[in-house]
């Protein structure tokens, strides 16, 4: 039986290369001063979902709410495999923590409609909040598995899911439709591949058109632009606050209870350290200092 998969994925600045000033004064993160990246474990519930499609067929739908900048993560879903991409931006999502997040991303997963599983990563590298996937799931009315790590089965009405702690498994059955919060442990994310690179180059949203006629001067007008990605399914929707018929109050900072009062910078310094020599000797004191501090 073909599976529906809808798949919330996040633009995230690359904490692991973090140079300049990456806050701003109201304690909002400088995206703009950050290269940004596919969070990571969104990849995995990209190919978590991609794996489903080939068992058992069905589409995966990849949906991120950002920037027009965002648009970057949807071309490499579908460089990956993803079937369609939609990009959720509007000014007046601005300002959105996690409450205002999810619920926009709940109206966009109803506006996509007829879904059996939702997929998102275990948690942002950004926010690192792990809320956005459980308050979508709340939110939609169907029931979640977080720490999600394999699928070990999908029947009609059914799904049966390993979650993984540091400290052990669980084996878990509920209903679809259900969402589910995928770990980096679950699978090793397929790369972009080189043939769907080539078909996919130019899949633009609206937002990006200005920047592609000037990159292409073979295009007249927006219109023909237009009309040409839409003859070869390159058109990436753009979807506002109106389409996905979301409630604006609920939205943005206005629609955020949560309030960034301060931010603190920690600053790991090193510590007393000591040499041992690489030999059995060496290990032998080791060991016994981890024993002795009861670290072993
Ligand atoms: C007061 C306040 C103002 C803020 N203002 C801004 C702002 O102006 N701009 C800004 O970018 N951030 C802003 N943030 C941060 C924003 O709230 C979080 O980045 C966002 O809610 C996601 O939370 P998280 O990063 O903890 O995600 P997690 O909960 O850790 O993410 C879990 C999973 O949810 C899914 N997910 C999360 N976010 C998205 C998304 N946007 N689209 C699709 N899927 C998603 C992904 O699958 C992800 O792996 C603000 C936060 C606060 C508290």
């Amino acid at each position: 039986m073909p599976y529906n998969c809808i798949v919330l994925v996040k633009q995230v600045p690359d904490t692991a290369h973090i140079t300049g000033q990456a806050m701003k004064e109201d304690g909002t993160v400088n995206r703009a001063a950050l290269p940004a990246i596919f969070n990571p474990e969104d990849l995995n519930a990209l190919e978590m979902a991609l794996q489903v499609r080939e068992r058992h067929g069905g589409r995966v739908t990849v949906l991120t709410m950002g920037p027009p900048r965002a648009a970057e993560i949807l071309r490499e879903a579908l460089y990956r495999g993803a079937d369609q991409v939609i990009l959720l931006s509007d000014k007046r999502f601005a300002g959105s923590d996690t409450l205002a997040t999810s619920y926009a991303l709940k109206c966009a997963v109803e506006h996509v409609g007829d879904y059996d599983i939702v997929f998102c990563g275990r948690q942002a590298i950004d926010g690192d909040t792990a809320q956005v996937g459980p308050q979508v799931a709340e939110k939609l009315g169907i029931p979640q598995i977080t720490y999600a790590e394999s699928i070990e089965a999908l029947e009609a009405q059914y799904i049966v899911a390993w979650r993984a702690f540091p400290r052990g498994r669980e084996k878990v059955r509920c209903s679809l439709p259900c969402l589910l919060t995928v770990v980096g442990s679950a699978n090793q994310p397929r790369p972009p591949s080189a043939r769907r690179m080539m078909a996919y180059k130019l899949a633009a949203t609206p937002l990006e058109y200005a920047a592609l006629l000037e990159q292409y001067n073979e295009f007249e007008s927006a219109a023909a632009l237009d009309a040409y990605l839409a003859e070869r399914g390159l058109q990436i929707p753009l979807w506002d606050a109106d389409d996905v018929g979301a409630d604006t109050t609920w939205l943005g900072l206005g629609g955020s209870p949560t309030k960034v009062l301060k931010v603190d910078f920690v600053v790991v310094e090193r510590q007393e350290s000591k040499e041992l020599p690489a030999t059995g000797e060496g290990t032998t004191i080791l060991v016994r200092e981890l024993i002795d501090e009861y670290i072993l």
